[in-house]
């Protein structure tokens, strides 16, 4: 039996059917509210849940204002073309090794967070979330699971300009805007999952359906990506790691997003976040277009 992380307004609570339970309450202060802290307790928390129906819920989930499962990570990392699909439609090589770029963590936002757009170039990218629970160091693939408290839906909202501006690329501060990482709606550990490897992701803006594919179509999965990247750093309780986008971007076919778009992300078993995008000031790049959308983007 596992385990079902939330934030609920800075509070780490743990969810059961239709309702939340504040976790420090539940387990009499052994952990604080900090949903930091419930991370790095990850090995409690099942326990602690097993033992929920004894007492009385905190109030329905459904109502409650969630903020990210993992709000402050120390390391936030994002993987480039992990999909065969979005390699191609890219036109870029199947990588070899991760192509891992920084989400600073400061992008990290609540899954029904407004997305704050600071150009008229900016993406999409629906993903599979893994945030580790334990300090891994060299951890080899087949003992990564351990490693993991779970998975959560993501939004990898990417700017393009920023991301081409220099070269070669850099992809770091493009997709580390403000607002630019949403997370949640909760975290489920993978034990609690029919298919931890393979559940099907849909992003839609607006209603339209823009990407649908399985996880199980990741080229490095989450196992791979933990014990590649515990061979470089050490990955800390609450790190997270985006795993990659699916085929259907916007950049590819003129459908970046505007102000006022809802963009709707799903992962079967894991639940939905849903953003709203504004239109916020330009950045200093705003104006600059990446050469290879100029084509796409003819006679905007
Ligand atoms: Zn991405």
């Amino acid at each position: 039996m596992g385990f079902r992380l939330a934030n609920v307004e800075g509070r780490a609570v743990l969810v059961l059917g239709d309702d939340y339970y504040d976790l420090e309450q539940a387990c009499d202060g052994r952990i604080s509210s900090d949903p930091m802290a419930a991370l790095a307790a990850c090995d409690q928390l099942a326990g602690i849940a097993a033992r929920l129906s004894d007492r009385a819920p905190t109030g329905p989930i459904a109502d409650a204002k969630l903020g990210p499962p993992s709000p402050r990570p120390t390391n936030s990392f994002g993987i480039g073309l992990n999909y065969r699909n979005h390699a191609v439609e890219s036109g870029m090589p199947i990588p070899d090794a991760p192509l891992v770029f920084a989400k600073f963590p400061s992008c990290i936002a609540g899954p029904n967070d407004d997305v704050a757009l600071r150009s008229d170039f900016v993406d999409y990218e629906g993903e599979l979330v893994a945030v580790i629970g334990k300090t891994a160091k060299d951890v080899a693939t087949d003992d990564a699971w351990a490693y993991v408290a779970g998975l959560c839906v993501g939004q990898d909202i990417s700017d393009r300009p920023t991301q081409f501006t220099a070269t070669p690329p850099q992809f770091g501060l493009g997709k580390s805007f403000d607002t630019y990482g949403p997370i949640g709606p909760v975290l489920i550990s993978p034990d609690d999952l029919p298919d931890r490897d393979a559940m099907e992701l849909t992003c839609s803006v607006n209603g339209e359906v823009r990407q649908k594919d399985s996880t199980g179509d990741l080229i490095f999965d989450v196992p791979t990506l933990v014990s590649y990247l515990s061979g470089i750093l050490t990955l800390l309780p609450g790190d997270v790691i985006f795993t990659g986008t699916p085929g259907g971007v916007g950049a590819f076919q003129n459908k970046l997003l505007r102000d006022g778009d809802v963009v709707t992300t799903t992962i079967e078993g894991l639940g939905t976040i849903t953003n709203r995008c504004v239109r916020a000031s330009d950045h200093p790049r705003a104006d600059f277009l990446p050469e290879q959308m100029k084509p796409l983007l003819a006679g905007k």
